[in-house]
């Protein structure tokens, strides 16, 4: 049997009823936000990655899907929404009429890690970005907005992390102070820390690998190296979340993975999630309109993992199941072909009724109905076809009543009008 590729997976009935009420539950906040959906594809040119990303990064180094499409052109598998929702602002000019513009997207991407809990190759991401706002005001309120979220979502245990990762006029500093540092505890850093202590010293902060964080314990913080704009910066930040009362924890080893970040940064971390703490991450990244060929227009954002969101959200599912509303235990030809009839027409109107195709007996239809947790269940035979009544039960209270068969389907929708 062929299985499914590694890394990749099914989300089955069951479980898709929870992510459809996840994704109805934040698209209706982030529309009260003022968002507006954007979709963009799910393949674009790898040199957009490349550019946008920063080819010392995991994700371009090793993770991207890429490959020659059949012209040779080199195509990779979207890692991530943020390069394509701006390459998408830029190409159709969404600035022209009005740069500020809040984007939001919900789908999948794709990275080929190291598959583990929490960890996929074709993952889900809630994307949010902010257009054309250099205020950190607009920082805070994706902070606020992932917040909310989460508490609407009943997340037990989300803490935001921020952190500043200045800009690029104190970032450099910072850089030469971190690479200095990195150079002494080069005999305990792991191989790839030491690639990166050269290439891109920030990342080597964001290192899981115990020896190295030891090693690191007493790592420079960029905040003690923030110029004045910055550092005024990152204090409006924080006073703002005070009075919006949003705690967070203020995070020095805080550093994103792409390299178009800067000032704000931030994560929300569970300890639910085991070793994927992060379930969401985002920041400001005011350098990356411009160098992807657009005008200078500050902006920032965020993505949640979906489906670490999808284990930790505290929903009940139970509840969430649609059960149906109506089985019609139908004997004989007859009844069965009216059954037929009344379930199509019932859920034509949005009433969901159910019934058995295979004509066997009123006890195991009744069986059936019970599986299914269908509320009422009406009872149909050559006897009550003749008298034109039928028996409805009521399958929690065990109540039965007659229920004339003459105009079954305006009947059950009259018994039943917003019992869902
Ligand atoms: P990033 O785009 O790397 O900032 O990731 C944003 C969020 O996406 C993370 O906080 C995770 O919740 C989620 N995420 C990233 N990579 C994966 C993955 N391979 N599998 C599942 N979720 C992921």
């Amino acid at each position: 049997m062929i299985q499914l590729i590694r890394g990749f997976k099914d989300i089955l009935p069951g479980e898709v009823e929870l992510w459809q009420q996840i994704e109805k539950i934040t698209v209706d906040l982030f529309e009260d936000f003022g968002f507006s959906q954007i979709r963009i594809p799910i393949m674009e040119r790898t040199e957009l990655f490349k550019r946008s990303i920063g080819e010392d990064t995991d994700i371009v180094e090793k993770e991207m899907y890429t490959f020659p499409d059949r012209k040779g052109d080199l195509v990779t598998l979207r890692p991530e929404a943020t390069a394509s929702i701006v390459r998408a602002y830029i190409q159709h000019k969404l600035f022209a009429a009005d740069p500020v513009q809040k984007l939001y997207m919900v789908g999948p991407m794709f990275r080929r890690e190291r598959p583990q809990k929490g960890r996929y190759r074709q993952f889900y991401q809630i994307d949010a970005e902010i257009f054309g706002v250099a205020s950190p005001l607009v920082d805070v309120q994706l902070i606020f907005l992932l917040t909310t979220l989460f508490s609407r979502l009943k997340v037990a245990d989300a803490q935001a992390h921020i952190n500043s990762l200045g800009c690029p006029r104190c970032r450099p500093g910072f850089k030469a102070a971190l690479r200095e540092m990195l150079m002494s505890v080069s005999d305990r850093l792991c191989p790839d820390c030491i690639r990166r202590r050269d290439r891109n010293p920030l990342r080597v902060l964001d290192c899981k690998v115990p020896s190295c964080r030891e090693a690191l314990a007493d790592a420079p913080s960029i905040l003690d190296h923030l110029c004045a704009d910055c550092r005024q910066d990152f204090d409006a930040v924080q006073q703002s979340l005070d009075r919006l009362a949003v705690p967070y924890v203020v995070d020095k080893r805080l550093v994103r993975g792409l390299d178009y970040y800067a000032r704000t940064t931030f994560e929300i971390q569970t300890g639910s999630l085991g070793a994927q703490s992060a379930v969401a991450g985002g920041g400001r990244y005011d350098g990356l309109v411009k160098a992807l060929g657009g005008p200078e227009i500050p902006a920032t954002g965020f993505a949640i993992g979906f489906d670490r969101l999808a284990e930790i959200c505290g929903l009940d599912v139970e509840n969430l199941l649609d059960k149906p509303q109506l089985f019609v235990a139908a004997l004989g030809d007859r009844s069965q072909s009216l059954a037929f009839e009344w379930v199509c027409r019932l859920g034509q109107a949005g009433i969901r009724a159910e019934m058995d195709f295979s004509g066997r007996s009123l006890k195991s239809q009744m069986k059936r109905a019970n599986r299914l947790g269908a509320a009422h269940v009406l009872i149909v035979g050559e006897d009550e076809l003749e008298k034109g009544a039928a028996i409805l039960r009521n399958m929690e209270t065990k109540e039965q009543t007659m229920f004339d068969l003459a105009r079954v389907v305006e009947n059950i929708k009259q018994i039943f009008a917003g019992s869902r």
